[in-house]
């Protein structure tokens, strides 16, 4: 787990590989304590238009509290595991590839109901924030050199 600006324009965070998430992340948060498994990119990465988490949950746990937001809709994409995620207290099944898109005042939990450590990255962006995007706001500027 490491982080360094390699210039004023770029910066690299290495998380380190997924099944190891668990036991070499864990957020401090102000009100509920530790949480193991997680780690906030917004920081160490100096995000301006997203807050980006990676999480881990192992076998038999889940998230112990319910949470909405206030501005931020949220998707999350779930990687490895199975597991269940309650949205409004509604029931919805988690394979890895499963992605929801999450308004802020939906209220949420997921738990993981398989052998394996359920891994995730959850996005975090403003309601109707968006202006342009894909090929909008991409700009193809040469050709790589492997092409
Ligand atoms: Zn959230």
């Amino acid at each position: 787990m490491s982080c360094k600006n390699v210039a004023e324009a770029i910066s690299v965070f290495q998380a380190g590989p997924m099944q190891d998430w668990f036991e070499n992340h864990v957020v401090k948060h102000p009100t509920r304590g530790k949480i193991p498994g997680k780690v906030f990119l917004k920081e160490p990465l100096n995000l301006t238009g997203a807050e980006i988490s990676l999480g881990s949950i192992p076998p038999g746990e889940g998230v112990p509290f319910i949470h909405t937001h206030k501005q931020n809709e949220e998707v999350y994409i779930f990687l490895t595991g199975h597991g269940e995620m309650l949205l409004d207290g509604e029931s919805h099944s988690i394979e890895p590839g499963t992605v929801f898109r999450v308004a802020t005042r939906v209220e949420r939990t997921w738990r993981n109901t398989g052998p394996v450590p359920l891994t995730y990255i959850v996005i975090q962006a403003k309601t109707d924030s968006l202006e342009q995007w894909t090929g909008e706001d991409g700009n193809i500027t040469g050709e790589a050199p492997w092409a």
